[in-house]
């Protein structure tokens, strides 16, 4: 049978509308009385329409929903424990900014709801346009203009009222995603809480409240990390509330230790950044005196003509910085690297041992230390754009790109953590709602220079470029990574998984000076990291390499080789990396570039280890036989023994940014698809596309004559 009764309750900030609206709803139908037990004035009316009998309760008005005062415990009571069948959010249309933060915590109730834009005459005099439909789809609800005084708009709202009884609305999931750390905290909460499946809102579980009612467990959850004292008090009375508040301990711990301010505080920010988002998307103002800072800067920053350049610019910096304050640190750290060489060359007797520290180990594992410098700073630049708040803009800035894609601008924000490693990169895919967009943004975030990448950038254009250009042509390679990953995006959006992507909001936190102390967190963070790599996978990688450079020993016959060079050539990894090497001797690489590529399967950072023990061995001989003059660098080394051209060199740093994402990086994509299917297409369209870009360019500039 169709249910012909309906149930509204008019939520909203005090003078936003509500009673205007209430009374041009119901007329003078109206009744006045308490809430039961609180002296909160109560106010409920009833109307027909199109044979609906609808009953309206005007709830307090409250900017938001906490549990400090009676107006707010009632609001959000009524809500949970008598249902309405539609919550209709009146929202002042002129102060749309602090208006929607109540809007972002009724969503939370579940319940389904409409928006109310009143008070849109204010707003258009004061220089604002909002795109009703935009916001509307944003927000995940109906929303609709109105002039409540001159009763614009309640027509349709009155039609909205019986549509939503004809189940013309549909529930939408859409919320307010909080940063990454809150959201893990959130989940943790959720699944300790006692559940079962959601009858309200249809995005999850409910908890079962002490007297039966029902309470959205995300709800519970994050109001509980907002320490919301009649919530606590209600989870107390639970089953297996012990746990509950040790998890809720824990988790306000690790919120603060990462974010350095209280939960609290995290989720009314966390609100105001999805606002700031969605508002900038669907709302314009012409006019800005008035307009807070963060709004200031960001018409700048975002703006749809400066906004790409001033990001490239900002990247462009952060490339200058890294060449220009790193290669002085590296050549101390080199210079201590050449030392212990030196050292233990005098000190040690020649022999196999020896080898294995000086070429090995120093050459190897001491060839990617030098790099900690460059790593750390990139970090470093990295870590305080982040901290601004920066980084949250650049995927906005990019949302107009992406959409050309076929992606949205969210998905620039995985990409983005690909600078740093692809495997939180991947991780984080998983803010993406829509599978598909999840699944291309996971295919091509390799394609971003990664950390590990930087070394042999590092390694290359210190060898073969002068150091005025090193900055330019490093950002030439990210440069390079971003739009092919955009392209390869493009090519799975359109043949592979075609479809839309749907718009949702980015969230934009406000900015902020980040502090030292978080800077330097992130630095030490990451250089011990790094360290940790090169003391276990780096380090075993180039103990197995130089084995594998250094024997066999003698040839068939039982005799030595003549030289260093021709032994190397006869080692069981000179076979393998003459095996490969017609493959990609197209690409001007020899078997010895190819041998490292090879190992740099296990992480990229192995490639230059490799390099570093090849050339270490072969300048022993050399310096032995020319008798033993001073150390030279590594990229003095490369520059004599590799045969690499600034030519070459760019194409093998072409080709260690395509192919292959590294071994761990390929666990992550098997993972989060569950199975062999995606990692193993990854696998192959990098190499493939690494092994054609290189053909292309190596092919093209011999043509030309480019110093080959
Ligand atoms: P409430 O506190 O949310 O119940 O807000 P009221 O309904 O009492 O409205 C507050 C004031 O705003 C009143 O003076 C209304 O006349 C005025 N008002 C309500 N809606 C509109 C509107 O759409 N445009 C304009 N200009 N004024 C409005
Ligand atoms: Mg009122």
């Amino acid at each position: 049978m169709k249910k012909n009764t309906l149930t509204i309750a008019l939520a909203g900030n005090p003078n936003s509308g509500k009673t205007t609206v209430f009374n041009n709803l119901t007329g003078s139908n109206q009744h006045v009385g308490n809430y039961p037990g609180v002296t909160v004035e109560k106010k409920e009316g009833r109307l027909k329409y199109k044979g609906y009998d609808i009953k309206v309760i005007d709830l307090p008005g409250t900017y938001s929903l906490t549990a400090y005062s009676p107006d707010e415990i009632v609001a959000r009571n009524v809500i949970i424990e008598e249902k309405p069948d539609l919550l209709v959010n009146v929202v002042d249309a002129s102060n749309l900014n602090r208006n929607l933060y109540l809007t972002m915590q009724l969503k939370e109730l579940e319940v389904p709801m409409i928006m109310v834009l009143n008070m849109a005459d204010v707003a258009e005099q004061s220089g604002m346009i909002i795109d009703y439909h935009l916001l509307s789809t944003l927000l995940g609800m109906p929303a609709l203009r109105m002039v409540g005084t001159r009763k614009e708009g309640i027509q349709e709202l009155l039609d909205l009222l019986v549509g939503s009884i004809e189940g013309s609305i549909k529930k939408d999931v859409r919320r307010v995603g909080y940063p990454a750390v809150l959201e893990a905290e959130i989940q943790k909460l959720v699944e300790i809480l006692p559940s079962e499946d959601g009858d309200i809102g249809g995005s999850g579980s409910v908890v079962a409240g002490p007297n039966g009612i029902k309470y959205p467990s995300r709800w519970v959850a994050i109001k509980l990390l907002e320490n919301d004292s009649e919530v606590i008090k209600k989870a107390d009375a639970l089953s297996g509330s012990q746990k509950i508040m040790k998890q809720l301990e824990l988790s306000q711990g690790i919120v603060k230790k990462a974010l350095n301010h209280d939960s609290e505080m995290a989720i009314v920010e966390g609100r105001y950044a999805f606002i700031r988002g969605a508002t900038r998307e669907a709302v314009r103002i012409e006019k800005t005196d008035g307009v807070p800072v963060t709004e200031k800067v960001d018409k700048i920053l975002l703006n749809r003509v400066f906004g790409l350049p001033i990001f490239l610019g900002i990247m462009w910096l952060l490339f200058q910085l890294t060449f220009t304050l790193g290669t002085p640190l590296m050549e101390i750290i080199e210079a201590g690297f050449m030392q212990l060489g030196s050292w233990a060359d005098h000190q040690m007797a020649e022999g196999l041992l020896k080898s294995l520290l000086i070429d090995g180990i120093i050459g190897g594992v001491g060839g990617v230390v030098v790099f900690l410098p460059n790593i750390v700073l990139l970090f470093m630049g990295i870590a305080f754009l982040e901290g601004t708040g920066y980084m949250a803009r650049a995927a906005f800035v990019m949302d107009n790109i992406m959409h050309r894609i076929g992606l949205h601008g969210k998905s620039f924000v995985p990409m983005l953590i690909g600078f740093g490693c692809s495997i939180p990169a991947i991780m984080a895919t998983r803010t993406l709602e829509n599978p598909k967009d999840r699944l291309v943004t996971m295919l091509v975030t390799p394609l971003m220079s990664c950390g590990a990448k930087l070394p042999v950038y590092t390694l290359l254009i210190g060898a073969f470029f002068a150091p005025q250009v090193a900055g330019n042509v490093l950002f030439s390679i990210y440069l390079i990574g971003i739009s092919l990953a955009l392209i390869m995006a493009k090519v799975f959006r359109t043949w592979l998984l075609p479809g839309e992507s749907e718009p949702f909001v980015m969230e934009l936190p406000s900015y902020k000076m980040p502090t030292l102390k978080a800077i330097l967190l992130h630095m030490w963070e990451r250089a011990w990291l790094y360290l940790r790599k090169a003391g276990t996978i780096i380090l075993a990688a180039s103990i197995l390499i130089w084995t594998l450079l250094t024997f066999p020993m003698v040839d068939s016959q039982g005799h030595e080789y003549a030289n260093a060079q021709l032994q190397l050539e006869n080692s069981y990894a000179g076979r393998i990396g003459r095996v490969i090497e017609p493959v990609i001797s197209p690409l001007g690489f020899d078997w010895k570039t190819g041998t490292a590529l090879i190992a740099g399967v296990a992480a990229k950072e192995v490639v230059v280890s490799t390099l570093g023990t090849l050339y270490s061995i072969e300048d022993a001989d050399a310096l032995a036989e020319e008798e033993a003059g001073t150390v030279k660098t590594f990229a003095e080394r490369a520059r004599e023994q590799s045969g690499f051209t600034p030519f070459t060199a760019y194409i093998l740093m072409l080709f260690t940014l395509i192919y292959v994402p590294c071994m761990a990086a390929i666990a992550v994509i098997k993972r989060e698809t569950n199975g062999w299917k995606w990692p193993a297409f990854t696998i192959a369209y990098t190499c493939t596309l690494a092994w054609v870009i290189c053909f292309v360019v190596y092919q093209g500039g011999k043509a030309l004559g480019l110093g080959v």
